[in-house]
């Protein structure tokens, strides 16, 4: 009686560190896993144009047009998004330092999971709240709404 005690808290003992050990490594690779492209931005007249803006949404598995509503309401101006050529169009003159940050804040607030540190992530709409899923984890996070 007293041994088969002992034993099942050995082994649930033993199966929560294996558990730990799991998630460890592959916390760490994921994370570092992630890099972001650099943006493609070039000023013409007036206006801005990010070239490799699909490419970098995919990265980011975002839809292009909820990462344009992002950076449109950080900058307070207008722009639209071109699907055939994967082209961000903004109606005014950024910086490319001001868009890559703008991207980075974006990044860690609607992309990486706050709990585990993984890109492996979904946004999901659920009413009026937006909850970030990490398909790594599974840690839920509500978001601002975009
Ligand atoms: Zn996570």
């Amino acid at each position: 009686m007293r041994e088969a005690g002992r034993a099942s808290i050995i082994y649930a003992y033993e199966s929560l560190l294996d558990r730990l050990y799991s998630k460890l490594p592959s916390r760490g690779a994921k994370a570092s896993r992630f890099e972001l492209p650099r943006l493609f931005v070039e000023r013409v007249g007036g206006k801005t144009l990010v070239r490799n803006f699909k490419q970098v949404s995919d990265v980011m598995r975002r839809d292009p047009r909820i990462v344009m509503r992002y950076l449109l309401r950080e900058l307070g101006t207008s722009g639209n998004y071109d699907e055939e050529s994967g082209i961000l169009t903004i109606n005014t003159r950024v910086s490319t330092a001001t868009l890559n940050n703008l991207t980075q804040r974006f990044v860690k607030t609607y992309v990486i999971c706050p709990t585990c540190g993984a890109p492996d992530t979904r946004l999901e709409r659920r009413g009026r709240t937006w909850v970030l899923v990490c398909e790594a984890c599974g840690a839920e996070q509500p978001v601002p709404p975009l």
